[in-house]
């Protein structure tokens, strides 16, 4: 009778350590697959320069050195958040890692940009970029420089001209 008990209880145990190892091993797994499928680096710094609206964010990937005459980094931008308007001497490249947003050069229609777009923004052209007033967005930035100078800033996206920009995405919403 006893070691009927006694292998009632290690039958028990047993089953409860298994039970708990395949938790641990989902577990794992989400987490592995949530890492996998979002960010790709640390959202960074809250940007506090003034040439940006809104909640946005800098990881420094890569600073300029002897070999390259560029800056790279990871910007965030909350829902709502842009840069101001701005220019860059010998332009810049935007790689959309996340997120739905917008980019715009001064007097062209607003185009809408996604994860895994990428944008070449000429030099001296007059633009912004951001997230959708819906989305975040997360980009690469590869800015280059002239001299010691990457970009020019100029006046923030009114409130009228991001909510126009934004009308195109309610415009294009799928059915
Ligand atoms: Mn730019």
């Amino acid at each position: 009778m006893k070691s009927i008990l006694q292998t009632f209880y290690v039958m028990l145990l047993t089953g409860v350590l298994i039970g708990l190892a395949a938790c641990n091993h989902h577990n794992n797994n989400k987490e592995m697959k949530t890492e996998n499928s979002t960010t790709l680096f640390p959202k960074g710094d809250k940007l506090t320069n003034g040439y940006f609206s809104g909640e946005a964010y800098l990881q420094p990937l890569l600073a300029k050195d002897k070999n390259n005459d560029f800056v790279l980094g990871s910007v965030t931008f909350e829902p709502g958040a842009r840069t101001n308007w701005h220019k860059h001497p010998k332009g810049q490249v935007l790689i959309v890692t996340e997120g739905e947003g917008l980019n715009q050069e001064k007097g062209k229609p607003v185009q809408i940009i996604r994860k895994g777009d990428i944008i070449n923004v000429p030099e001296n052209v007059e633009h912004w970029h951001g997230a959708s007033a819906n989305s975040k967005m997360v980009h690469i930035a590869i800015t280059n420089y002239l001299g010691d100078t990457n970009a020019i800033w100029l006046n923030p996206v009114t409130s009228e001209e991001y909510n126009e920009a934004n009308k195109k995405i309610i415009h294009h919403a799928p059915k």
